[in-house]
């Protein structure tokens, strides 16, 4: 089925950590910095060949390569197209580069053909038949972290969160810790089956806040504990007996409301 994809949405809806991972896919060897990413030229050289010169800012959402490109400024979709041609010899447009990424991260744009004629049709036939929600053909298996490192972490109480209904029992069944090294509170990401598969970081520090973003991938000993957030359902490990029981699943945006919760 073809899709309708909004550039500017869809840009928007990409989070510094999928960049991170696209540049990561795509062999340029990203690294967090202050405004954002550096990576290798992979905008003009293919993987190993160019220098670390592409920079990604996060507050325009924008690329500036500065060796060489002709166009020094370009969005992730350009670059998404420049990568295809240097490693693939493929000639995509904007619409390929859309639906590769948010393809990528499981996004889903609009169906092509909307108008709202076919809209009341459409229903009329959910009506008449049952209606099976697409098949996932592959749940992503992600990779996953040596659990060790949480024995690391120091766990004490989180005033602030309390304050705010999370309890200390739930931070300590969540392995809610504090890394003195970042001054970050540490959220570890699980998968269904109990798999460490990522840790984000929260500053708790406004300064440290505001210059890298409130919440990031942790880093312990030059080792990034990166995951795409979209691949995974955070606390999907303890609710998944109850969505069974109940049919009914409620979706946060955060951890924390699911701590609340
Ligand atoms: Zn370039």
């Amino acid at each position: 089925m073809s899709r309708y994809y909004n550039k500017d949405a869809l840009k928007e809806q990409l989070e510094i950590e999928q960049i991170y991972d696209l540049i990561e896919l795509w062999g340029g060897e990203p690294e967090y910095s202050e405004k954002g990413l550096v990576s290798q030229t992979i905008c003009h050289n293919l993987p190993g060949e160019g220098s670390r010169k592409l920079y990604y800012y996060e507050n325009t959402k924008l690329f500036r390569c500065y060796t060489g490109c002709l166009e020094p400024s370009f969005d992730i979709f350009e670059l998404c197209i420049k990568v295809m041609k240097n490693q693939k010899s493929l000639q995509w447009e904007l619409y390929d580069a859309m639906d590769y990424i948010a393809s990528y991260f499981g996004f889903n744009g609009e169906e092509a053909d909307n108008d709202k004629t076919n809209e009341l049709e459409d229903w009329e036939i959910f009506k008449r038949h049952d209606y099976q929600l697409p098949q996932i053909l592959q749940i992503p298996i992600l990779k996953e972290y040596n659990p060790v490192i949480l024995t690391r972490f120091a766990y004490p109480r989180i005033a602030s969160w309390e304050q705010e209904g999370i309890t200390t029992e739930v931070c300590h069944q969540n392995f809610i810790g504090y890394y003195p090294g970042g001054e970050q509170i540490v959220i570890p990401h699980f998968d269904i089956n109990n798999r460490l598969v990522g840790i984000r970081g929260r500053y708790l520090a406004d300064d440290l806040a505001e210059r890298y973003g409130k919440y990031r991938p942790l880093m312990v000993n030059q080792q990034l504990y990166n995951h795409p957030l979209s691949m995974n359902l955070y606390n999907l490990n303890h609710s998944k007996d109850n969505i069974s029981k109940y049919h009914t699943a409620i979706v946060f945006e955060g951890e924390k409301s699911c701590l609340q919760y």
